[in-house]
């Protein structure tokens, strides 16, 4: 959802963001099943029967294909040349900004995601650990970004600026 909202703010900058803004809200929902699409489309929901229970069958090997980084990358940067020259180009944005952030936080745990053709893993925990910090992180880095494409980075500045000013008071707050 982070980085559907930051693809939609692109879209709209790139002025692409259609009638009501309906295409970019689109970009957005694009951008949320973007997000899982990378563990979904190696689902064989076709076939209703589970090996075991919560374990779906899949047609493509886990973390292969779907997560092909180049392949993300690729969407991503025709998506983008296309954006206001045709209409869909717009949600194929939002669907590979959300595919490319699953890549990012799949990155970090120990099977890696294959960028470009072997699996690269940053090693850094295990899956499902530490998934709050992930979607802090993620958070963080779309509204970062966002803020830079669209506001000129003016929160980031409050921020930087608020911040500092904020731990001075605390400070004379604890002295008094
Ligand atoms: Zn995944």
């Amino acid at each position: 959802m982070a980085a559907g909202l930051l693809a939609a703010a692109i879209v709209i900058k790139a002025g692409a963001g259609g009638p009501y803004l309906v295409l970019a809200m689109l970009t957005l929902i694009a951008g949320t099943l973007g997000g899982t699409a990378p563990d979904w489309m190696e689902v064989a929901w076709w076939r209703s029967k589970k090996k075991r229970r919560g374990t779906h069958r899949l047609w493509i090997t886990h973390r292969t294909i779907t997560h092909w980084g180049l392949g993300w990358v690729a969407l991503l940067y025709y998506s983008h040349a296309n954006l206001g020259a045709v209409w869909w180009a717009p949600l194929a944005f939002g669907f590979a900004c959300g595919g490319l952030m699953h890549l990012l936080t799949d990155w970090p745990n120990p099977l890696g995601v294959p960028w470009i053709f072997r699996r690269h893993s940053l090693g850094l925990w295990r899956s499902g650990r530490l998934e709050s910090m992930v979607i802090v992180l993620t958070w963080g880095l779309c509204a970062v970004l966002g803020d830079a494409l669209v506001f000129d980075s003016v929160g980031a500045v409050t921020f930087i600026k608020f911040v500092p000013a904020f731990v001075a008071s605390e400070h004379r707050a604890l002295k008094l």
